[in-house]
């Protein structure tokens, strides 16, 4: 369904991210990468995306932490591309510490990843989706960015931002046949997570399951994480042509967490 539509997918090098380019090329898009991480690592994977779904699979170094850098990434694709149809804000970083100790510099990092860099590439990729007439925005928030958690309030305060930004810019493309939403994940499964297990349970002095269910999925009603592919499937839906009345909305994909 997707055959023919370019997609440009931030911080998708690993986690979320990846889940979200692997489902948009299964779906037939031509995939943008970008992300840190290791050069061979990276070209695998983008190898082993553009082989199995048979699309065009690009990389972009681009360091979302400068706004600039940001805004030419996406120029860079569409000059490659001549168009754009999907831009997913993904990249996200996380610092958890109390209010009155939280680094300045930490703070103002997540600010300019979570939510200034999806401005920066939004403002960049809402002209070519005018000019087509079509468009789908999705920015990855949060359950953070519907309800707060103690000691991470950069964290919370860019998911809700991104919240607004999402509302504000569905409003403004909604008669152009663009649509601009956000995904908002609970507790999902990636390597991360599984390392975080691992150790929790040796510092507790706890088995697997009870640090899953009472320390990480605390919150998380369903007591399961969610997965990276669950996102991607979501996201390939808001891609289609069926999602065209969803606009404006901020989805909870969290087990429940956010019904509480
Ligand atoms: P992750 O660490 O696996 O992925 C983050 C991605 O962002 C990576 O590709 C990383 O290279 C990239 N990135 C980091 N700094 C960057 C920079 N300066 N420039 C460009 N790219 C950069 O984490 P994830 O869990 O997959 O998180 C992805 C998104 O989902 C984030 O926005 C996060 O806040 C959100 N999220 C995650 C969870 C979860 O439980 N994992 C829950 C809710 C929301």
């Amino acid at each position: 369904p997707l055959g023919g539509q370019v997609a440009v997918i931030t911080g998708s090098t690993s986690g979320i991210g990846l889940g979200i380019a692997r489902a948009l090329a299964e779906g037939g898009a031509a995939i943008v990468l970008n992300g840190l991480g290791r050069a061979d690592e990276i070209s695998a994977t983008a190898a082993e995306l553009a082989q199995q779904y048979d699309v065009a699979v690009d990389y972009d170094p681009a360091n979302l932490l400068l706004g600039e850098s940001a805004a030419e990434m996406i120029a860079a694709a569409i000059e490659r591309h001549g168009r754009i149809d999907i831009l997913v804000n993904n990249a996200g970083i996380q610092h958890v510490s109390p209010v009155e100790d939280f680094p300045i510099d930490r703070w103002d990092a997540i600010q300019a990843l979570n939510l200034s860099a999806a401005f920066h590439t939004i403002r960049a990729a809402v002209p070519a989706m005018k000019a087509a007439g079509m468009g789908r925005i999705m920015n990855v928030a949060s359950a953070h960015g519907l309800v707060a958690s103690p000691f991470k309030s950069a964290y919370v305060a860019a998911k809700h931002g991104v919240l607004g930004l999402t509302k504000t810019v569905a409003l403004e493309v909604a008669r152009q046949g663009i649509t601009c939403n956000a995904i908002c994940p609970g507790y999902v499964w990636t390597p991360l997570v599984e390392a975080q297990i691992e150790d929790t349970a040796r510092a507790r002095g706890l088995d697997r399951t009870r640090v899953i269910e009472d320390v990480l999925l605390a919150a998380q009603p369903s007591k399961r994480f969610a997965t990276v592919e669950e996102i991607g499937a979501l996201a390939a839906f808001l891609a289609s042509p069926m999602a065209a009345s969803i606009n404006g909305a901020a989805i909870p994909v969290d087990g429940g967490w956010t019904a509480q």
